[in-house]
């Protein structure tokens, strides 16, 4: 659908964008197929959507003879799906809030044997952190493709020692590359947001199994909050808080680190030995 036609079924259906669930709807054609073709898909490859809409991207997508799942949270946007992609039979439609359900655990449900699946996504802006961490917990997405506000992008892809770096930057970027692909200006949606938007490419990174369990990634959220938490404190002031100083300071001095060391000089695998060898515990 592009602007004219979005527009007409907005009006005819009297239907009025949710703004509780980002709806903001894709109507530039080029930027369509830009997502698509960044996705690098083929004949067969499974893709996942989140939040598909009135099926900007999912039309593009489905062009490819791809098996395409989507979850749709709106039931008003869920029928129309339903209708305009009836004739399609690798399209699977669930009616579901993606935050709320285990992903891998869904798309198996449609098909027990998928291991490897590709995410693309134009995501509502209010819960693209949450769906990242999503990503990081599914054992099957290898790759995604997704747009976010342009300042999430900016932290997300943050290189160590900018002022967009901080704990989330290194927690994610732990696990997961990221790459910023494009802008895209508000006034290719309709309504249009207030805020400018990028998409991103995201890559699973291939690391040590024993980090990926939920408790270790709980413990590395809470050691790189607590070093970030204050950014004019050094490393030693802020750990200090739960830790024992004379410890920070032998492990700092083991690693040849400076005793002034801010963590937003430091990257996430240093961040994760120091963590290790401080023995740090959240409970
Ligand atoms: N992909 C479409 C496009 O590019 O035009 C729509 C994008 S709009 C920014 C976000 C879409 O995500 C909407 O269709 C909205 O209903 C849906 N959505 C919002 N929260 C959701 C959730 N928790 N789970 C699934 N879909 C959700």
């Amino acid at each position: 659908m592009g602007l004219r036609e979005i527009n007409k079924f907005l009006e005819d259906k009297k239907f009025i964008p949710s703004k509780k669930m980002g709806q903001n709807f894709l109507v530039n054609e080029k930027i369509k197929k830009m997502i698509v073709s960044a996705a690098k898909i083929n004949k067969n490859d499974w893709v996942l959507e989140i939040g598909p809409g009135t099926g900007a991207i999912t039309s593009i997508l489905l062009t490819y003879k791809i098996k395409l799942v989507a979850f749709e949270l709106d039931k008003r946007l869920f029928s129309l799906l339903e209708k305009k992609y009836s004739s399609y039979n690798n399209f699977f439609l669930v009616n579901v809030d993606a935050l709320k359900i285990n992903w891998d655990d869904q798309i198996h449900i449609i098909n027990s044997k998928v291991d490897n699946i590709t995410l693309v996504a134009n995501l509502p802006y209010s819960i693209s952190s949450l769906l990242v961490f999503k990503i990081l917990n599914s054992k099957i997405i290898n790759k995604a493709i997704i747009m976010v506000q342009k300042e999430m992008a900016d932290r997300l892809a943050a290189k160590v020692n900018t002022k967009d770096y901080n704990a989330f930057s290194a927690l994610i970027q732990l696990f997961l590359d990221i790459k910023k692909l494009f802008l895209v200006d508000s006034k290719n949606f309709s309504p249009p947001p207030k805020v400018k938007s990028t998409v991103i490419e995201i890559t699973k990174k291939t690391l040590d199994n024993s980090l990926y369990t939920i408790k270790e990634i709980d413990r590395i959220n809470a050691f790189f909050k607590l070093s970030f938490l204050n950014r004019r404190k050094t490393l030693i002031n802020n750990l200090a808080k739960t830790i024992n100083k004379k410890l920070i300071i032998d492990k700092l001095k083991e690693n040849n680190l400076d005793l002034n060391t801010r963590a937003e000089q430091l990257n996430p695998i240093t961040l994760v030995k120091l963590m290790k060898e401080l023995n740090f515990n959240y409970d």
